[in-house]
């Protein structure tokens, strides 16, 4: 049945205001963050400040991780006056934390009710247990609706999720099976959910075919599959029979290649959302600017750290270090991610909230060379475009790190491809990596998907994080 028309008529005359009036967090934090996003970036600034300050006091009282750091450098809580403080704390990671767990991670004052469990599968290598904070989990709702906006879409159209079977959502509980009903019926929300690692362009056609019958949709994908899947529907010359209303690529770096062959496929815009499982919702595309990401500062404070451990200036990379001001049952304050990003200037769409230019990489994506030296995957896809000049030659590729000192891309070969090239393109990608680093090039049929789902970019070594942990 065709329910769209009828939400969208319903939703901003009774739904909405109902909400607000009952004071429902989804409603009372998108009304908020649609009037802050106009914010000077000062005033956020005060207003993050704000958040900050009891947090470091609450992590410095009651949760023993962070109370015996704060001994161990002299750290006041008390005396911490704004977001510039955090840099006088050492990084934490998901080693420390993870040692940490749960006693020492959690806070003590607040009563178990409020722990949520979570657990991310460790496709880094290193799988962790944490809390959410039950209290924070309501106005997440209303970030999402929020940023649904800013894709150019809308809760009440089709969201199609093209992510791994293990997919968070996935896992009903009754208790989630009956708020997803209750959901559905009071913001007319509609889910289909597709597996990343076993969809075809058929059988993506035939869901779409299905659904559009409904009214407008969106999809919400890993950036690697939906390039996979972009790729084969622009061989076949086949489009999908309705174009979704926007693309929303999570949990995997959004190459430029890949969002051009996606926005090309797809024929929709496509925005790039940046969250990870211990601190969720930390930025998205600028709906007037979209290669830039606004963070969302009401809830998360962003930093860019460069490898000397200084804060980046715009346009220089660094480590992704996060704190999160919503979590008060077990904190994340000055949490390295394990994702590398470049720090952005104010935007130019006159939204005062905080900006990275890009994100350059996921912890899962990086070469690590001998010399010492950390190649995400958006740096190698730089110089495979731009230097060695492989867009003619190659239709898709995967770095893999099968040792310390030894990379094999594999490509797909276009039928311009030639031993010459595979010559020319192993000799320059040596020169890149390093005289330390073996390199061969292996022209292959298809690029296959991880169990997950996902397809890396590069597929690194199984590294101990701890190992990148260094402060
Ligand atoms: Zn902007």
């Amino acid at each position: 049945m065709r329910t769209e028309p009828l939400y969208r008529w319903l939703m901003p005359r009774v739904i909405e205001p109902l909400g607000a009036r009952l004071g429902h967090p989804r409603w009372t934090t998108a009304r908020r963050l649609d009037t802050l996003q106009w914010e000077a970036a000062d005033a956020l600034d005060r207003r993050a400040a704000a958040g900050l300050r009891p947090l470091l006091e609450h992590a410095g009282r009651h949760v023993p991780y962070y109370r015996d750091l704060f001994a161990r450098v002299g750290f006041g809580a008390g005396d911490a006056r704004g977001i510039a403080d955090l840099a006088r704390l050492p990084l934490t990671t998901k080693a420390d934390l993870r040692d940490a767990f749960p006693a020492r991670a959690t806070a003590e004052n607040i009563p178990e009710s409020r722990r949520q469990p979570m657990m991310t599968s460790g496709s880094t290598g290193l799988p962790f247990q944490f809390f959410w904070d039950r209290a924070a989990v309501p106005a997440m709702g209303g970030t999402d609706w929020f940023w649904l906006g800013w894709a150019g879409t809308a809760p009440w159209h089709t969201r199609l999720v093209l992510a791994s079977p293990a997919y968070f959502y996935e896992r009903l509980t009754p208790r989630r099976r009956w708020s997803a009903l209750r959901t559905r019926l009071m913001l007319g929300e509609r889910i289909e959910r597709l597996a990343a690692d076993r969809t075809s362009a058929d059988n993506l056609r035939a869901v779409v075919a299905r659904i559009r019958r409904r009214g407008p949709y969106y999809i919400r994908a890993y950036a690697g599959a939906l390039a996979g899947l972009a790729a084969r529907i622009e061989a076949e010359a086949r489009p999908l029979e309705a174009a979704p209303r926007a693309i929303i690529s999570f949990a995997e770096t959004l190459t430029p290649a890949a969002a051009a062959v996606i926005g090309r496929a797809f024929r929709a815009p496509i925005a790039n959302y940046y969250s990870c499982w211990e601190v969720p919702q930390i930025a998205q595309s600028c709906p007037d600017v979209p290669h830039v990401l606004h963070v969302n500062a009401e809830r998360v404070i962003v930093r860019v750290v460069r490898a000397d451990g200084k804060d980046a200036a715009p346009g220089e990379s660094g480590r992704v270090v996060v704190t999160d001001l919503a979590n008060l049952v077990m904190p994340f304050i000055n949490y390295a991610t394990g994702d590398q990003a470049v720090a952005g200037e104010p935007c130019s769409c006159g939204r005062g909230l905080p900006t990275l230019a890009r994100i350059e990489g996921r912890a899962s994506e990086v070469i690590r060379t001998p010399d010492g030296r950390e190649i995400s995957g958006v740096a190698l896809g730089q110089f495979l475009a731009f230097v060695a000049g492989i867009i003619p030659y190659v239709r898709e590729y995967q770095a893999v790190q099968g040792a310390l000192d030894a990379v094999s891309l594999r490509v797909v070969p276009t039928p311009r491809f030639d031993d010459a090239f595979r010559l020319t393109l192993e000799r320059e990608l040596g020169r890149f990596l390093g005289p330390d680093m073996t390199v061969t090039v292996e022209p292959v049929t298809e690029i296959p998907l991880e169990p997950s789902g996902k397809r890396l970019i590069i597929k690194p070594l199984a590294a101990p994080t701890a190992a990148l942990a260094g402060r």
